[in-house]
């Protein structure tokens, strides 16, 4: 881990907590405020989440755990940038909170650094989170992404091909092991950075290819701890933050047990147990049956707040870009953010403040 990088989280952290305090004061409003509540019980909440194109302007906070809750404050990943190209650009997933979108550009200049050419960036979350139309359990709170194990091409892809291009499996067709003809120490490279950062808890690949790393890697291997096995994960990885300053209502997840889980947990995976049919193959999944009323309170108010006033306001693209809500901010000598946020709903803040859409 850099000092540089040290140096950003604590900034953030201070960051988050400012944003944290004024979050928690506008959300005991917003929740006084509400008479009737637009989205009833009953509704699916991936239907309300799913359709929503802009992130709640409110401070950066995650409500629930990583498959049930929701976010606000969250800032989207440009489609762009020098060290990366987001793929599906359709789903409007390149959300996330805005420590998640920092570390995601922050991981793309090391890995370029490292050698690799760049990242392709899967699904982060939904601009307020919550379950997605399609897909994923989890991504919920704004702190899991996917990033591709295939590298950024040297050419800017067209829109059509970011829809169309699939995702190269690192697995053996019918296997459970790597295809060594695609699998590189390049990509060992690349997680072992991904893991490198104190942010990162868990990263989520197929059991083979943490079988791979459990094989290979020789020296420190105490980074193997957060690589953590899991079903689909063949041709991306997943990348999971911590709760951040500033959630004080987001459930962290359960430690990962010491050591490098090269032992019987990976043996698992390797048996006929965790590959069984699905005995009921047409039950329907979580998200499917999820409403309002399985998430976080909060969501609902996450739901209804306005939107900040554009989508390039809360769009980053990296350390010195013009956005508004940039997740790195320098204090200044009274101690709060130097820079204007769309998220701080304060009068001395130099940008416009998100305007409340048009009630339907
Ligand atoms: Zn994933």
């Amino acid at each position: 881990m850099s000092a540089d990088f040290q140096q950003s989280g604590a900034i953030r952290s201070l960051f988050a907590t400012v944003a944290g305090a004024l979050g928690a004061t506008l959300l005991a409003l917003a929740v006084s405020a509400v008479d009737v509540p637009r989205a009833t019980a009953a509704e699916l909440a991936k239907d309300l989440f799913g359709n929503k194109p802009l992130p709640a302007a409110l401070p950066a906070q995650s409500y629930g755990f990583y498959s049930k809750g929701c976010f606000s404050g969250g800032l989207a990943i440009a489609n762009d940038g020098p060290t990366w190209q987001a793929m599906r650009p359709s789903r409007n997933r390149r959300w996330g909170h805005p420590t998640m979108i920092a570390l995601v550009e922050k991981l793309s200049r090391d890995a370029v650094a490292d050698g690799w050419p760049g990242l392709l960036l899967g699904d982060i979350s939904q601009p307020r989170g919550g379950p997605m139309l399609t897909g994923h359990a989890s991504h919920q709170i704004g702190l899991d992404a996917d990033i591709w194990f295939t590298p950024m091409p040297d050419r800017r892809l067209s829109a059509s091909e970011r829809e169309s291009i699939g995702a190269v499996s690192m697995i053996k067709k019918k296997g459970l092991t790597v295809d060594e003809k695609v699998w590189t120490p390049a990509r060992a490279r690349l997680l072992k950075r991904a893991a490198s950062y104190p942010e990162v808890e868990r990263i989520l690949v197929h059991p083979g290819i943490k079988k791979k790393l459990c094989d290979t890697v020789t020296g420190d291997r105490r980074w193997l701890q957060k690589i953590r096995p899991f079903w689909g994960h063949d041709s991306h990885f997943h990348i999971r933050i911590g709760c951040q300053p500033g959630s004080p209502d987001c459930k962290r997840q359960a430690a990962t047990n010491p050591g490098d889980g090269c032992d019987k947990s990976l043996a698992w995976w390797f048996t006929e147990e965790p590959w069984r049919p699905n005995k009921d193959p047409d039950a329907p999944k979580a998200r499917d049956l999820m409403t309002m009323a399985a998430l976080p309170k909060a969501c609902r108010v996450v739901l209804n707040a306005p939107s900040p006033v554009s989508e390039a306001a809360v769009t980053y693209s990296g350390p010195g870009s013009a956005v508004a809500a940039a997740p790195f901010v320098e204090p200044d000598a009274a101690g709060l953010p130097a820079t204007a946020s769309a998220f701080l709903p304060t009068q001395d803040m130099r940008v416009p403040l998100p305007q409340q859409r048009p009630e339907r």
